[in-house]
């Protein structure tokens, strides 16, 4: 018997990976005393940074160990002397989910990540995206994608702190997924048994119900051009601002009609695994997404979007050429 080749068994493990990673995510965060919001060596982030990383890495070594992962994070100063602490924390953090680890086999799996990009093959992950948000007690991410010949395959985007419907009190944490070509699901972050539900955009709204989503940085996304748009529009609701790829997220599930990523420096270039999952998410949940010039996100050119500036993301076609047109009208 054969079995078609589609990524099921890619989907399972990338589920898996973000899964733990967002598990030593939370425990970081709980053990966080308010106020952690220095950037020392030891800072929270740092050690839930790599630790997510590693946690993933391992996944993808024991069940796809061809595959390179082209990560955010490498250990070359966790390796330092000077950071024996933070790998001490970061050890005992991966310690909780993969009893008796080492640090060294931790800076293995973390070194994994380091593979070149452009590659026909590859996986690549944000251990933790949106480090503000995390640090602030808002949103964040773990993302990760498998892209395949410049296409995105899977994605698995996991966010621990956001409400798992659009009914503000329900309970925290939700993990995205995507195959091409198979529509995108949802599923709880604390109940891996749990069958995924399908997810999908809004339907076309009265600019008066559009809602948009948007960095909650402004230096990493003109909250002013995104102004000018949504007046353009005739869009009154004030704009969701969140950090991370929970904005694709949201949009995925309907909540908003649109994520605006317009650029602030003429030389800054996306990272790949900013958007990677994200992108895939809201593509087949049934949006479109392209850079704020309408083209395609380029995948293929390494470690970023060489060949695009900003994004723009929408619920549907009709919405993205308005968005479009008035981007242009703006001057982004
Ligand atoms: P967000 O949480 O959506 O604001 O995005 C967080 C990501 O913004 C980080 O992972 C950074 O890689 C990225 N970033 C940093 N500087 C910039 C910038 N100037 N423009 C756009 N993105 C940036
Ligand atoms: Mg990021």
């Amino acid at each position: 018997m054969t079995v078609p080749r589609g990524f099921e068994n890619e989907l399972a493990v990338a589920l898996h990976a973000v899964r733990q990673a967002a598990l030593l995510c939370q425990s970081v965060r709980k053990e966080m005393a308010p106020g952690t919001l220095s950037k020392a060596d030891l800072s929270p982030v740092t050690v839930a940074d790599f630790g997510s990383q590693a946690l993933v890495a391992r996944e993808l070594a024991r069940a796809l160990p061809a595959d390179p992962l082209v990560a955010e994070e490498d250990a070359a100063d966790l390796r330092k002397p000077e950071n024996a602490v933070a790998l001490a924390s970061v050890t005992q953090h991966v310690a909780k989910l993969v009893p008796e680890v080492d640090s060294e086999t931790v800076l293995g799996w973390i070194d994994r990540g380091a593979a070149p990009a452009g590659v026909s093959r590859f996986w690549t992950l944000d251990p933790i995206d949106g480090t503000k948000g995390f640090l602030r007690g808002d949103q964040y991410a773990i993302a990760l994608a498998l892209i395949v010949d410049g296409q995105i395959e899977v994605a698995a985007l996991a966010c621990p702190a956001l409400p798992q419907s659009s009914d503000p009190g329900a309970p925290e944490g939700v993990i995205f997924t995507a195959i091409r070509g198979h529509g995108t699901m949802a599923q709880p972050l604390d109940q891996p048994q749990s069958a995924s539900v399908p997810v999908s955009v809004a339907s076309d709204a009265d600019p008066a119900a559009i809602r948009f989503c948007e960095s909650f940085e402004s230096g990493h996304s003109s909250h002013s051009h995104a102004a000018d748009v949504a007046r353009l529009l005739g869009i009154t609701a004030t704009p969701i601002r969140m950090d991370s790829q929970a904005k694709y997220g949201v949009v995925g599930r309907g909540q908003a009609h649109l994520y605006l990523r317009l650029p602030t420096r003429a030389d800054y270039r996306e990272k790949i695994w900013d958007h990677a999952a994200g992108a895939l998410i809201i593509t087949e949940a049934g949006g479109v997404v392209t850079d704020v010039d309408g083209r395609p996100l380029d995948f293929s050119l390494g470690r970023e979007l060489t060949s695009n500036r900003g994004v723009a993301a929408s619920a549907s076609a009709q919405l993205h050429e308005r968005v479009l047109a008035a981007l242009g009208e703006v001057g982004v």
